[in-house]
C-alpha cells in the first residue's frame, strides 16, 4: 500500500515523500479512508504507531479540500495531556500540511501565554491544545471552539491518569453537535470507553496496537538488584559504549535529579527532565538529547509521554512503575517505527509487586539478567516470583559488540513470546496476547 492508494491530494503526498515515508503504517491504512469519509473514529493505538500523522492528514486534506477557507476561525481542535507531546503534534501538522497553507498553532501551560494569544489573534485553522491552558484562554474570550469541525481527543487514558477528565467534560458542550470526532487511546477501560460513547457518532474503531503488542517487539530484561545498587548497576551497564542514547525513567521528579547527578559525577553526559523544570530547560535537554549532546536523558512518566526520538534504542527502568499500563508506555519509547528496542528494567524486593503486575499485563514471563556484579545472591532470588534465572538480551543489544558484564554464555536473545491479537474492544485481558502463562500468575 502507497499513500497514494489512500487518495491523498499532492500537496500533502510531497510533504509525506519530503519526511521520507516511504509507505502508511497499519493505523494510517486503516484511519485515513474511514476518516476522508467523513466518520468518527475510535483509536485504540499509542505513540509510536503513527497515530498523530492518521488524523493529521486526513484533517489538513479536507481542511486543503474546503473551498472557502475562513482564517479566523478555529476549525480543528485537538486536545492532548502534555505538553511535549502538544508540540510534536503541532511539528507534525507542520511538516505534512507545509504545502497546504493551513495554519496551526500549539498552547500549553507553564509559559506566558502572549505570544500564544498573538497567534490565536492572527487566526488559526487548528489549534493544538493542553486542557488547562485551553480552558483559560477560552475564559478570557480568547477562544471560541463554536466553528470546530474536528474535534480529536488524543492519549485519553492519559488524560484520565493526569486528572484532566473534569476539564474534558467542560470542553466537550463548547464544541458545536455537529462535528467529526476522533478518539485516541492506548487502552480501553471501561471509563475510557464510557467517555469515547459520549463523544463519538456510531465511529468506526481501529486497534492497532494493544497494549501488549509493544512489548512484544522490545526486547527486555530485569535486574534484580538492591535498592542502593541501582546506580552503580547503571553506571556499569553504561560502561557500554555501544548505548549511545538512553532514555532512564524514575518514579520521581527528585529520584530524576538524583540519577543525573550520580551520572554527571561519573561523567557521564545526563540531564533530567520532568515537571518542576521550566519548559524552555525541557525543551533544552530534549533538544540535547536529540542532538547526542547528552547521552542519558532521566524522565517521570509525564515528562517524558510522548518523548519521540528516533534511533532511541535503550530505556531504562531505574525504578518500575506501579501501574503497570506506564511499563508499556515507557519501553514504547523504544523500538518504533518498526525498529528494534531494548528496555532493561531494575528491580529491588519492594518492587517485586509491580513486576508481578506487569507480566499479568503484558501475559509473558520477563527474562532475569542475573550476569551482573550487583545481582542478588542465588538465596535471595530463588523463587522469585517464579521468574526464569534466564539470560536477557545484552544491554548493548544485538549489534555484534561485546559487553562488560562478563562472565556466563549470554546469548543476547530473548524469549518472549509474540503472539497475535485479538480484535476485542473494552476487555484489558481479552486485549492483550502472548504468551499466557496462568500458572506462573499463580505462583507470583
Ligand atoms: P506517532 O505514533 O505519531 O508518535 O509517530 C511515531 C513516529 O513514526 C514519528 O517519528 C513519525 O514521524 C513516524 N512516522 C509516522 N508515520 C510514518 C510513516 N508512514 N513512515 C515512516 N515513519 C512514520
Amino acid at each position: 500500500m502507497t499513500f497514494s492508494e489512500l487518495n491523498l491530494i499532492e500537496p500533502i503526498l510531497k510533504a509525506l515523500q519530503a519526511e521520507g515515508y516511504t509507505q502508511p503504517t497499519p493505523i494510517q491504512e486503516q484511519a485515513i479512508p474511514h476518516l476522508l469519509a467523513g466518520k468518527d473514529l475510535l483509536g485504540c493505538a499509542q505513540t509510536g504507531t503513527g497515530k498523530t500523522a492518521a488524523f493529521a492528514i486526513p484533517i489538513l486534506q479536507l481542511l486543503h479540500n474546503q473551498k472557502e477557507r475562513s482564517s479566523n476561525t478555529i476549525k480543528t481542535l485537538i486536545l492532548t495531556p502534555t505538553r511535549e507531546l502538544a508540540i510534536q503534534i503541532n511539528e507534525s501538522f507542520a511538516a505534512y500540511g507545509k504545502n497546504t497553507g493551513i495554519r496551526h498553532t500549539v498552547i500549553f501551560g507553564g509559559v506566558s501565554q502572549h505570544a500564544q494569544v498573538q497567534t490565536l489573534k492572527r487566526g488559526v485553522d487548528v489549534l493544538i491544545a493542553t486542557p488547562g491552558r485551553l480552558l483559560d484562554l477560552i475564559g478570557q474570550g480568547f477562544i471560541n471552539l463554536k466553528k470546530v469541525e474536528f474535534f480529536v481527543l488524543d492519549e485519553a487514558d492519559r488524560m484520565l491518569d493526569m486528572g484532566f477528565i473534569h476539564d474534558i467534560k467542560r470542553i466537550i458542550p463548547l464544541l458545536p453537535q455537529q462535528r467529526q470526532s476522533l478518539f485516541f487511546s492506548a487502552t480501553m477501560p471501561p471509563v475510557i470507553q464510557k467517555l469515547a460513547d459520549t463523544i463519538l457518532n456510531n465511529p468506526v474503531k481501529v486497534e492497532v496496537t494493544p497494549v501488549s503488542s509493544t512489548a512484544e517487539k522490545v526486547q527486555q530484561a530485569v535486574y534484580l538488584v538492591e535498592k542502593n545498587d541501582k546506580r552503580h548497576l547503571l553506571k556499569h551497564i553504561l560502561d557500554d559504549s555501544e548505548i549511545e542514547r538512553v532514555l532512564v525513567f524514575t518514579r520521581t521528579k527528585h529520584g530524576a535529579d538524583r540519577v543525573v547527578k550520580d551520572l554527571n559525577k561519573a561523567n557521564i553526559q545526563a540531564e533530567a527532565i520532568h515537571g518542576n523544570k521550566s519548559q524552555n530547560a525541557r525543551q533544552r535537554a530534549l533538544g540535547n538529547f536529540k542532538a547526542g549532546t547528552t547521552r542519558v536523558l532521566v524522565a517521570t512518566d509525564i515528562a517524558a509521554r510522548g518523548i519521540d526520538v528516533e534511533e532511541l534504542s535503550h530505556v531504562i527502568n531505574f525504578e518500575l512503575p506501579n501501574e503497570p499500563e506506564t511499563y508499556v508506555h515507557r519501553i514504547g519509547r523504544t523500538g518504533r517505527a518498526g525498529n528494534k528496542g531494548i528496555a532493561l528494567s531494575f528491580c529491588d524486593t519492594e518492587e517485586r509487586p509491580y513486576l508481578r503486575d506487569i507480566q499479568k499485563l503484558i501475559k509473558k514471563q520477563l527474562v532475569i539478567n542475573a550476569d551482573h556484579p550487583f545481582a542478588l545472591p542465588a538465596h535471595l532470588s530463588v523463587n522469585l516470583d517464579a521468574l526464569p534465572a534466564t539470560k536477557g538480551p545484552k544491554p548493548g543489544g544485538n549489534r555484534g559488540g561485546g559487553n562488560r558484564n562478563g562472565g556466563g554464555n549470554r546469548s543476547g536473545g530473548n524469549s518472549t513470546g509474540g503472539g497475535g491479537r485479538s480484535g476485542s474492544w473494552g476487555n484489558k485481558e481479552a486485549r492483550t496476547n502472548g504468551q499466557s502463562r496462568p500458572s506462573t500468575h499463580r505462583n507470583a
